[in-house]
């Protein structure tokens, strides 16, 4: 290794003495689940993204999980998604027992082709059996928002509601009506985020749901705390005896106050990294603006990613995986684009749909011919190092070994 010695990682969260004098308030506070800090988290995120509730959860898995029961997703049916997401997306959709109905991504945005939904909801109108869709579940993918008001210009024609999986979109903005306004604010039905540690800010693993919908809200505290009528916080400082009930099916999917504590920091954080990471992708984009072949991401006037994750196309000339060998020797870590589930040993014997059916399926395992912009993203893109602490020195290096590894 050259210029720089260590390793240049994909993503570093960036936590420091303020997270862990937070855990420590918390743990010596003698109440660590469910308590004031998870309380006073839920409330600053709300007002941070502009929507009036937010429920914390244990990560943005079960947040999707959550959202998909609130709008009465049962067994037996659709809910239309993409592919081309994390896997948790499909698999939350599988937990409530209904189908996921994959349709394909917009090859500049990577997002859900809005065009395409219409497609599927227009199939299942003309076949009868309309009734069986229930949800539409979108991606804000790699911080980048999707096409929001094209999609809720369709839900509304065909009364669906609109779960948005934003777990990598916090602090991302979409304009509405002439302002800029946060993902997470409910245009769609209900938000859901994440803070794992790959994500823009992390409570080591958490999640939350944004709506305004107060039944769904008070659904949600229902359901991550076992179903049970009384809150923790309601019983302990009650001056009579008081007996909870549980009168649904719950489940655990709390956050604790040692997690919803040092969220509290990360989130006082987010605007100072919001900047940074919306620099360095300008850096990257001027950078590598003279690689042939190479394509940069492409954000729409309307949006402004986080950059979650910076994810540049590489054309047919180049291998993605010896790129990525390449940058690895040269001691800089990358990821490939991101997963298509379809793909997954996971989803080959179980049902999912790429769309319009009915259809005698002729494709070869893991290559479907409806999903191919999703198939394509994945095996052609690499997504490079962007972090907050990352330094001019570092990205120039990333820059100058990507331009060695595209050299044909
Ligand atoms: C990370 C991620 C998830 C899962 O989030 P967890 O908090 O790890 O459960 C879901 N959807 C997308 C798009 C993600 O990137």
């Amino acid at each position: 290794m050259s210029e720089v010695q260590s390793f240049i990682p994909i993503a570093k969260p960036w936590m420091g003495e303020p997270e862990a004098e937070a855990a420590k308030r918390a743990i010596m506070s003698g109440w660590v689940t469910q308590g004031p800090e998870v309380a006073a988290f839920e409330q600053e995120f709300a007002a941070y993204v502009g929507a009036n509730h937010a429920c914390a959860v244990s990560n943005c898995t079960t947040a999707l999980h959550l959202a998909l029961l609130a709008v009465g997703v049962q067994p037996g049916d659709e809910v239309i998604t993409v592919s081309h997401s994390y896997i948790a997306t499909a698999n939350s959709i599988r937990y409530c027992g209904a189908t996921p109905v994959f349709v394909d991504i917009e090859p500049q945005t990577y997002n859900i082709n809005p065009m395409l939904i219409e497609d599927v909801i227009s199939d299942r109108l003309q076949r009868g059996i309309a009734d069986r869709t229930r949800a539409i579940l979108i991606v804000h993918q790699i911080g980048m928002p999707c096409d929001l008001k094209a999609i809720l210009d369709i839900a509304h024609r065909y009364d669906l509601p609109v779960i948005e999986d934003a777990a990598c979109a916090i602090g991302s903005e979409i304009l509405w009506d002439g302002q800029w306004e946060k993902i997470g604010k409910p245009h769609g039905d209900i938000a859901c985020f994440s803070f794992h540690p790959r994500k823009v800010i992390t409570t080591g693993d958490g999640g939350m749901l944004t709506t305004n919908n107060p039944e769904w809200d008070k659904q949600f505290r229902l359901w991550r705390q076992h179903g049970m009528s009384i809150p923790d916080t309601v019983r302990h400082g009650a001056k009579q005896v008081i007996f909870e009930s549980y009168p649904m099916l719950g489940y655990n999917y709390r956050m604790t106050d040692i997690q919803a504590a040092v969220g509290r920091e990360q989130l006082k954080r987010l605007p100072e990294i919001l900047e940074r990471r919306r620099y360095l992708a300008e850096q990257y984009q001027e950078k590598l603006a003279d690689i042939p072949g190479l394509k940069l991401p492409t954000q729409p006037n309307w949006a402004k990613s986080n950059w979650q994750s910076f994810c540049v196309r590489l054309t047919e000339k180049y291998d993605q995986v010896k790129v990525m060998q390449e940058m690895l020797d040269a001691g800089i870590s990358t990821r490939r684009g991101i997963m298509c589930a379809h793909r997954e040993s996971a989803y080959q014997s179980q049902p999912w749909s790429c769309g319009v059916e009915p259809r005698a399926c002729e494709c070869e395992v893991g290559k479907c011919d409806r999903l191919w912009e999703s198939e394509q993203a994945q095996d052609h893109t690499v997504l490079l190092p962007l972090f907050h602490q990352m330094t001019q020195q570092e990205q120039d290096y990333v820059v100058k070994v990507l331009k060695m590894a595209c050299q044909v």
